[in-house]
């Protein structure tokens, strides 16, 4: 007796309907994609209850004719694709002729189309794949598909669909990396009857992002560009002040489509190698266009998968296309030492003396340990050493017991703290002088024959982020004189709301306020001023935080808002104060991984300045 039977094209489609349709966010990105591909220059996307109860896109794109409205639904039904040959060279976005008929398999359905050169359109209503009715109706030209009670018939899907909340954040977030693939069609995102955003679709893809992403994350962002045989980039990267903790600001298009793959990323992240710590990632928008010959789209049946007939090809366009952006936003923002020192001895050689490396040796103190890392000045070829504090005061002191006001008013002469059990010292300390400021984000200091640049903000950064650790569970909370209302975007609100006491433990308090608003009535001290936009922050961090993971986050979030900013001038007692703590506390990284301070050697210097060669 057989054991095989054949299954009935229901339960085939039911079980491909898997593969095309995971979630509501996949039900989005493909009723967008037909529209598309149906030459729309607008469309509206409106979901509800996190698109489990309602998801409909309105296009105005081609329509469909009455037999196609029909057709559509049914298994490799395409008018993209003829026979084999075309499946070379796909220039639309569905091809597979699958997601309408995995849709409606699993859903609730009703269509209403019509074409410019017909009077009427057609409505057609569907239940788990199969047509109820269908008939004329008055509509406009182009197309209005309705899908209702997703996975109403298959249960065990259904059981693995997460909140109405992460779902509809879900449809957005496809929605949105949809729209931002085409800057030339207008795209409005509506959820539970309000817009959640809309970009305008005038071509320009500054103005697209700037819609979508918003303003902060557009100021963020570098234009570049770049051809590499036959394929050209252009788009937006990334400043490296502005990368994140993770790769969710990320986002590739080939021709139009979306897609991921390791290896651009890759090619992106190593463009930002000595730009960027480890643990950051930068975000870009990048559309890179190509032959339709010379990809493959037809990986997998979500189609967010390619394979470039020329990896290499694509990965060095992506590199170098990035890599011209940070340089040209690099070559104003740094300062090049060796080329002022060049222009300042260049001109008269005479007037400095030049020393072998045995007078120098011979003139100078005991040689120090040998470099850890070098940074690069850059093309003029000057590098310096950037060592770790050499020789902190007290290394094998702990980290000293938190001091509540950020930075104490005197400092205190480091040798009075000293307690008297220390060990006998090898090597007597050389006293540190705070020289001044640089550049508003500097202190420069001198110690010995080292010359110390230390980054104010870093470092006052990473002395918060410890006091604040310190304090585990009850960061200290400063109650602001007037509450602020605040009406964030998303889910914001419903998410701070939903994590108050978590927050409490670092210092917030926040309660709901009528609908997606929230009331702030403490943060954590010295945040005063800057309230919205830690919370703003805050609330990524308990998006994307791995579990256990957030807390940390959280207090480097606190940290960066409460510590002085770069480009603001401090007090001389303020950077002493700082300077000591750095030392003090062998600080050599901020929260973030930048480093805290670099030396300068005299041998550097005098190198600089061919005192020797
Ligand atoms: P594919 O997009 O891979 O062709 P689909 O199942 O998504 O497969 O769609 C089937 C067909 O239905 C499309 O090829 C297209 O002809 C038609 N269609 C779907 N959506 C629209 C739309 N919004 N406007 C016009 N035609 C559409
Ligand atoms: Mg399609």
């Amino acid at each position: 007796m057989s054991v095989i039977n054949l299954l009935s094209p229901h339960v085939a489609d039911l079980i491909a309907a898997g593969e095309v349709v995971e979630r509501p966010a996949s039900v989005v990105k493909e009723l967008m994609e037909n529209s598309m591909d149906a030459g729309a220059r607008s469309l509206t996307v409106e979901i509800a209850r996190g698109g489990m109860g309602m998801i409909r896109v309105t296009d105005d794109g081609s329509g469909m004719s009455p037999e196609d409205a029909g057709l559509c639904f049914l298994r490799h039904a395409t008018s993209k694709l003829r026979d084999e040959s075309g499946l070379a060279a796909i220039s639309t976005m569905g091809f597979r002729g699958e997601a309408l008929a995995a849709i409606s398999a699993v859903s609730h359905i009703e269509l209403r189309t019509r074409r410019a050169e017909e009077n009427e359109g057609t409505r057609v209503t569907l239940s788990g794949g199969d047509i109820d009715a269908m008939g004329p109706v008055g509509c406009r030209v182009g197309t209005v598909m309705t899908v209702k009670d997703l996975f109403f018939n298959t249960p065990a899907r259904q059981k693995f669909m997460k909140s109405d909340r992460s779902e509809g954040s879900a449809c957005m977030g496809a929605a949105l990396r949809s729209a931002l693939g085409r800057p030339d069609i207008s795209v409005r995102f509506i959820r539970d009857g309000e817009e959640q955003f809309f970009s305008p679709g005038d071509g320009s893809a500054k103005s697209c992002v700037y819609s979508l992403l918003g303003r902060d994350v557009a100021s963020g962002l570098l234009e570049c560009r770049s051809v590499n045989g036959g394929i050209s980039v252009s788009g937006f990267v990334s400043a490296p002040r502005c990368c994140r903790g993770n790769r969710s600001g990320q986002f590739f298009y080939i021709n139009g489509r979306p897609f991921k793959s390791a290896q651009l990323q890759a090619a992106l992240e190593q463009a930002y190698k000595n730009s960027v710590m480890t643990g950051r990632f930068p975000a870009c928008v990048l559309y890179l266009t190509i032959d339709p010959a010379q990809v493959d789209v037809n990986v997998h049946p979500a189609k967010t998968e390619v394979k470039f007939t020329n990896e290499r090809e694509a990965f060095d366009a992506v590199y170098y296309a990035a890599r011209e952006a940070l340089a040209a936003e690099n070559g104003a923002a740094q300062i090049d030492l060796s080329a002022t020192t060049k222009r300042a001895v260049e001109p008269n050689p005479a007037f400095y003396k030049k020393m072998t490396a045995e007078e120098y040796r011979e003139k100078t103190a005991a040689p120090r340990p040998a470099p850890q890392t070098r940074l690069d000045l850059g093309s003029a070829g000057g590098t310096f050493a950037m060592r770790e504090p050499s020789r902190p005061l007290e290394p094998s002191r702990p980290v000293p017991p938190p001091r509540i006001p950020s930075i104490p008013a005197t400092p205190q002469p480091a040798a009075a703290e000293k307690p008297e059990t220390q060990p006998p010292k090898i090597e007597e300390e050389e006293p540190v002088r705070v020289i001044g400021e640089a550049l508003g984000t500097y202190i420069v200091a001198e110690r010995g024959d080292c010359l110390l640049l230390i980054d104010k903000h870093a470092a006052h950064e990473r002395v918060i982020f410890e006091r604040l650790k310190a304090q585990s569970g009850a960061v200290m909370s400063q109650t602001l004189l007037v509450p602020v209302a605040w009406t964030p975007g998303g889910d914001t609100a419903e998410l701070l709301a939903e994590n108050a006491a978590e927050l409490e433990q670092f210092g917030f308090e926040v309660e709901l306020y009528g609908v997606n608003s929230v009331v702030i009535r403490a943060v954590p001290a010295d945040c005063e001023g800057s309230e919205t936009a830690l919370l703003e922050e805050v609330a990524e961090k308990l998006r994307t935080g791995h579990p256990g993971g957030a807390a940390d986050e959280i207090l480097h979030t606190i940290a960066c808002k409460a510590a002085i900013k770069a480009g603001k001038r401090s007090e001389k007692r303020e950077l002493e104060a700082l300077v000591r703590d750095v030392l003090e506390q062998n600080i050599k990284y901020c929260p973030h991984g930048r480093p805290v301070c670099v030396e300068l050697t005299r041998r550097e210097l005098d190198k600089q300045f061919k005192r020797i060669v």
